[in-house]
């Protein structure tokens, strides 16, 4: 059985024809992730115990003739910063190295009853704060087409397990093109779905405005097929919203669908491949039969800076509950120790890493008085702007064409000591989580399990909720491929 290769749709169809039960493919699955991994680093912990069980209900499901859930049996891997009850779930920081979450996130409890299998909690920068899963307190993640290279971040646990079929499928979370980006580098697709549709509840929050939970997969198809199943609204968290009606489009209607390359996309910057790549898709789009059209989108530049504004004043807020009392790690309190600030202080100190005690000296500053205004509320009224970009540019087209990174995956190491060019890996992704619009990363040329050269990606933005459009078009694209 090749199981590199299968997606969402083989697993159902072999499972039906009883062509491997349950339980064996979740057995392979884990066999494999525990031998390969060992060079890639996806993981940083499997549930062997927890995704048997499983699986062995489904294939009782199956036994009796019941009908199937939507994911019965699909092996799935989930970034560490969802909750799943009874399992660790570190976010990658030595601060949560022993924490075990109390309750399922609500995509959990989706997934548990769409009857996935999940077989393991995958790596990430500590706390979702990188681009490259450089940041983990625990390893590097390293790209399955060349293990020199980073697999991106901070979702890049997820998206390497994808890339080298050690999950059928996996969720991640995008603050600033955490999914897109390690999509792109490993080959994969991504949906960072629009703000709001998918709940927050039981996800390691970093900047509450932007987060947003979604599926990496290896094709479009399967991304639509998880996304269906963990969107909608939840009383747990009061920024999702009723999931809106989900249109299938027909080969008509995503022809008619108008494309619209923004120039602020298509800089001097671009690496060739990426270049190259791009051409490869407007192209392929036009002989499709979809119109392209020159938009521009003039605050682009702006966003890297609102982004770096926004995101540490929320972060400065979020982490503050990491204090040593109410979850995991505490500083031993002898001998050094005097008082509970003490522990406060030597906890948060130990416990957290370089980058994220830069992000919340940063935000502590940004919102502090008298800078408040000059830098927080400033950036939000930027952010208002790039928002606006988009709903003008959205008067004349109906999906967004760009690239997703710069350049393809970069070496271990070549940026980690440098913040700033880490931070410019995001310049085209962090405008659509500002605006809160739906992006969907896929890879050039398709899925591919073995590859001579290194994967390049490109993006769908729709417009806020036309996460149906965008995925209509994705798909259309892959079938072509
Ligand atoms: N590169 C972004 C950052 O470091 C990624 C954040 C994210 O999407 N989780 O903030």
């Amino acid at each position: 059985m090749e199981l590199k290769t299968l997606t969402i749709a083989g697993v159902r169809q072999g499972l039906l024809e009883k062509r491997f039960s349950a339980a064996e493919l979740t057995e392979e699955f884990l066999g494999w992730a525990e031998v390969h991994d060992r060079d890639i680093g996806a993981f940083l912990s499997l549930d062997r115990e927890g995704a048997l069980a499983k699986a062995k209900a489904v294939d009782e499901m199956i036994a009796t003739g019941a009908q199937l859930p939507p994911l019965a049996g699909i092996p799935i891997a989930l970034k560490d910063n969802i909750l799943v009850e009874g399992i660790k779930t570190t976010a990658a920081s030595k601060i949560l190295e022993n924490y075990v979450a109390s309750y399922d996130a609500t995509v959990v409890a989706k997934l548990k009853e769409a009857g996935a299998i999940i077989i393991g909690k995958t790596n990430l920068d500590e706390f979702a704060m990188g681009s490259s899963t450089e940041n983990s307190a625990f390893g590097v993640t390293k790209n399955p087409y060349d293990i020199t290279r980073v697999a991106g971040g901070s979702s890049g646990g997820s998206a390497a397990a994808v890339a080298a079929g050690m999950a059928v499928a996996a969720l991640g979370s995008d603050t600033s093109g955490s999914i897109c980006l390690p999509a792109a580098f490993c080959g994969v697709v991504g949906l960072r779905p629009t703000y709001g549709s998918v709940s927050r509840s039981g996800l390691i929050a970093m900047a509450s405005s932007l987060d947003q939970i979604g599926p990496l997969t290896k094709t479009v198809a399967d991304a639509r097929i998880l996304f269906e199943s963990i969107r909608g609204e939840d009383p747990l968290d009061a920024t999702s919203v009723p999931g809106k009606s989900f249109k299938t489009l027909s080969p008509d209607e995503v022809r008619a669908l108008r494309i619209g390359i923004p120039k602020e996309y298509f800089t001097a910057g671009l690496d060739g491949a990426v270049t190259r790549g791009m051409e490869t898709v407007i192209e392929k789009l036009k002989w499709l039969g979809l119109v392209m059209k020159p938009i521009s989108l003039p605050h682009t530049r702006y966003a890297l800076s609102v982004y770096y504004i926004i995101m540490p004043a929320e972060v400065s807020a979020n982490l503050a509950r990491f204090d040593g009392i109410r979850y995991g790690r505490t500083h031993n309190p002898q001998p050094t120790t005097h008082n509970l600030q003490d522990v406060y202080f030597k906890t948060r100190g130990e416990g957290f890493g370089a980058e994220v005690r830069r992000r919340i000296l940063l935000g502590t500053y940004v919102l502090s008085a008298g800078y408040y205004d000059a830098y927080y509320a400033k950036a939000q009224k930027v952010r208002a702007l790039i928002a606006r970009d988009f709903d003008e540019a959205f008067k004349s087209v109906d999906v967004i064409l760009a690239p997703v990174t710069p350049t393809p995956a970069f070496k271990i190491g070549e940026k980690i000591l440098d913040p700033l060019a880490m931070y410019l890996s995001d310049v085209f992704t962090t405008q659509t989580n500002l605006a809160g619009i739906p992006a969907l990363s896929m890879p050039v040329d398709g899925y591919r399990a073995e590859r001579k050269e290194l994967p390049v990606g490109f993006q769908l933005i729709g417009k806020r909720f036309r996460d149906d459009e965008v995925l209509a078009v994705g798909e259309f694209y892959e079938r072509a491929v």
